[in-house]
């Protein structure tokens, strides 16, 4: 039997971390004269690494939608895109995102090959059975076989004891011994029968083995980072000046969504414990809104005067 593969039970969710580096005092915003969320907070485009396959028009209507996942809220401008003005947003390619896409090629192969092993495997067992069958049937015309020459062969055996057959019984002994002779080429056809099943089902099992090695390698592969906690992107606000620097998404909601964590740590907003909110600490939301815990972290930081 080929081994089980084990590919189901293993877990490629990488931990995605989102970070803020509370050098220089965030809270107290320059452009918080008037309260926080009283004036727009400028920002412009630093870096931007065409290696992530994103066009710049894509990527800044990427920012664009996370600016409005606070601002629609709001009701107000927070934040006003210049050309050069305010905090830069930098889109930065490094092995976080090279890794992404690596996996993201790998998981597709692994679940393509998932499926064709399994369709293999329902073909490896059709032939199970087929082999069971058609070897039932060999086992069983061999055994009539031996039992129908047996007796044959006793009484042939009795016959000579009594001193020879008469013509009758010697017809009878030919025709039977034809029979049998016969008989020898159709069990030989079941063999062979017998035998090429039992070819093709090796080969299948070899198939079998080979994706699920396949497989098994590729998981590894994914396996070896996942889990690793790193950031997808982070605010840095110190003497250099105030920055947002993005480093790895999977899809474009991620993407959004990275933005808008780090656009919050921008505003003031820190880390909440609620997991579908944008602004807990790791990427693992899925929705491209607020959560509970953003509107609150919003809704107190807005009414500060
Ligand atoms: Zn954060």
């Amino acid at each position: 039997m080929p081994p089980d593969n084990d590919t189901d039970k293993r877990d490629f969710r990488a931990i995605l971390f989102l970070i803020v580096f509370a050098a220089g005092a965030y809270f107290y915003h320059v452009n918080f004269q008037g309260g926080p969320c009283a004036r727009p907070i400028k920002y412009h485009l630093g870096t931007f690494d065409k290696s992530f396959g994103v066009s710049k028009e894509s990527f800044l209507k990427a920012v664009s939608s996370a600016e409005d996942l606070w601002e629609k809220k709001e009701g107000k401008d927070l934040f006003e895109y210049t050309d050069k003005d305010g905090f830069s947003v930098n889109l930065i390619y490094d092995d976080r995102q090279a890794i992404t896409e690596r996996d993201t090629l790998l998981k597709a192969n692994i679940a393509d090959n998932s499926n064709l092993a399994d369709s293999v495997r329902s073909e490896l067992l059709a032939l199970e059975r087929q082999y069971d069958l058609a070897s039932a049937r060999y086992e069983k015309m061999l055994a009539d076989f031996n039992n129908e020459q047996n007796a044959y062969l006793q009484r042939v055996k009795a016959l000579n004891k009594k001193g020879g057959a008469s013509g009758n019984e010697y017809q009878e002994l030919t025709a039977e011994r034809n029979r049998l002779s016969s008989g020898i080429a159709v069990i030989e056809e079941q063999r062979n029968e017998v035998n090429a099943i039992a070819q093709e089902r090796n080969d299948l099992a070899k198939k079998y083995n080979l994706v699920a090695a396949d497989i098994n390698e590729k998981v590894d592969i994914v396996n070896q980072t996942a889990g690793e906690r790193f950031d997808v992107g982070e605010y840095i606000s110190d003497k250099e000046g105030e920055r947002i620097n993005i480093f790895q998404f999977e899809n474009r909601d991620k993407m959004i969504r990275v933005l808008a964590h780090e656009f919050g740590h921008v505003l003031g907003i820190e880390h909440v414990s609620d997991p579908s909110s944008i602004m807990y600490e790791l990427n693992v939301g899925t929705k491209v809104s607020l959560g509970t815990g953003d509107i609150s972290a919003l809704k107190e930081l807005c009414e500060k005067k």
